[in-house]
């Protein structure tokens, strides 16, 4: 299996160089050069298996003989070990036909956990291969950082730094991050907000010296390998409800359109999905897209669901270049234009083709307090302010008696305690695992927002030097 790039101009790479990459050279995103199928008997054979073993499965073809099959399956059985409930991505009844799939039984509390404790594993099995570090260097408003912290923690290969802006955090998130004491994880409260954070993220990959010398690597969300990951909870997921026999639908909640950019992936490779429905909040470009085909680019306005304030949905170019029948040269040109005017029209081929794989529908914070009202008097669920946009768009879609909706709860209610106490009068508290986060030790560092600063921080702790 290799990879290309959407916007052509780069090699084609295998799964590990891919891995390592993030980005291609070309400033594309990676995609497999062809869909590897999950055939019925596949699908029927994957129902009431442990979670780990269908990841394992659905993963085999994109890794290829970059990690051999026992490592992989031995990797992801120990990424998912620590999580917090057996079945890893439970289903949860809301009402005839409605379904959560919860996705917050990670580390963190946060979907991001079940790509990212896979892939820091992985990070650190092809460099320990090779014989290589590298230092991964972040910025974070708050869901990520901890997310990309707890899946690096105590890897052999591998330093991390993530920059918050002091003060500008809930407790909560930085607490997730600083009380991770291992030695390989550095905490940096920047004095100043999180564009400072990014514009020396993006500074310290600028200087090529520094990137080189530090062998600086990232875990965003344009990673290929996280991508494919997230395949198999909807795998999981359609196969406990009755796939291959039955269409399951989806709505997924949406920011950089990665979570249910895998969801789309699910499909290509033959998962019966009746239909993939993104939701947004009040930043709703996707859903301006969906529904008019002008992609227009507005300002971010802060919400009730911060993990989805997002102006560049970055993963949506992976669709483009699909619309554009895998074109790269055509897809560059699309973005370019695109990133010059901060504009850019479908034209009418390509508006059907996206809106017949794609509904798309908003929820305003006014909806989303409502929602989590509504949910906790007709359930006794408590849901987050993100899985509440999904609902919301979820219970308008009309869909054929027998194809249930699933609906993506992406974060815990005790991660965003606020917004659910404001709703419902009830404040949710953390689970188990993590109560005691208020009475751990911290360990941070606090710099002025200087680019020097920073570099010598990173020089003076990271490992490859
Ligand atoms: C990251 C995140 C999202 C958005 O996911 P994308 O893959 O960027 O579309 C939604 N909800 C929560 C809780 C998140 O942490």
């Amino acid at each position: 299996m290799r990879y290309v790039s959407t916007r052509g101009a780069a090699r084609a790479l295998p799964f590990d160089d891919v891995l390592l990459a993030g980005l291609a050279r070309d400033g594309g995103l990676y995609v497999p050069s062809a869909w590897p199928r999950l055939t019925s008997a596949m699908l029927a054979d994957l129902a009431g298996r442990p979670y780990h073993e269908i990841t394992t499965r659905v993963l085999r073809p994109f890794v290829g003989r970059t990690i051999r099959g026992d490592d992989l399956a031995a990797l992801v059985e120990d990424a998912y070990r620590g999580f917090h409930h057996t079945a890893v991505a439970p289903l949860k009844q809301l009402g005839p036909g409605d379904f959560l799939l919860e996705l917050f039984h990670g580390p963190t509390l946060a979907f991001k956990d079940y790509a990212l404790q896979v892939v820091g594993r992985m990070f650190d099995h092809v460099l320990k291969a090779r014989g290589s570090r590298v230092t991964i260097v972040g910025a974070t408003s708050g869901d990520t950082g901890s997310a990309a912290i707890e899946a690096c923690r105590d890897r052999e290969a591998v330093d991390i730094f993530i920059l918050h802006p002091k003060g500008r955090t809930s407790e909560v998130q930085r607490r997730q991050m600083t009380t991770v004491l291992s030695a390989n994880v550095h905490n940096i409260a920047i004095e100043g907000t999180f564009d400072d954070c990014q514009d020396l993220l993006k500074a310290m990959f600028a200087d090529e010296a520094f990137r080189d010398r530090h062998k600086l690597s990232a875990v965003n969300s344009i990673n290929w390998a996280r991508i494919a990951v997230q395949v198999a909870y909807y795998v999981a997921a359609a196969v406990a409800l009755g796939a291959p026999k039955r269409r399951v639908a989806f709505t997924v909640p949406t920011g950089n359109f990665g979570n249910i950019y895998s969801a789309h992936a699910a499909r290509k490779m033959g998962l019966p999905v009746e239909r993939l429905v993104v939701a947004s909040n009040r930043n709703d470009i996707l859903w301006r897209t969906i529904n008019t085909g002008a992609m227009a680019l507005a300002g971010v306005e802060p919400s009730l669901s911060p993990s989805m304030d997002i102006q560049v949905s970055s993963n949506f170019e992976r669709l483009l270049f699909e619309l554009w029948s895998r074109n790269g040269k055509a897809t560059a040109a699309l973005m370019q234009g695109f990133r010059a005017s901060r504009e850019a029209a479908l034209p009418a081929a390509k508006l059907k083709a996206l809106r017949a794989a794609f509904a798309a529908g908003r929820t305003s914070d006014d909806e989303t307090l409502a929602t989590i009202a509504r949910v906790r008097d007709a359930t006794g669920e408590l849901i987050d302010p993100h899985t509440a946009v999904a609902v919301n768009v979820a219970m308008s879609q009309a869909r054929p008696r027998d194809v249930p909706m699933v609906t993506l709860a992406c974060a815990h209610p005790a991660k965003f305690p606020d917004a659910v106490e404001k709703a419902t009068g009830i404040r949710p508290g953390l689970p188990p695992a993590l109560a005691d986060l208020y009475q751990r030790k911290e360990r941070v560092s606090v710099l002025p927002n200087d680019l020097r600063a920073v570099q010598a921080f990173v020089a003076s702790r990271a490992r490859q030097a």
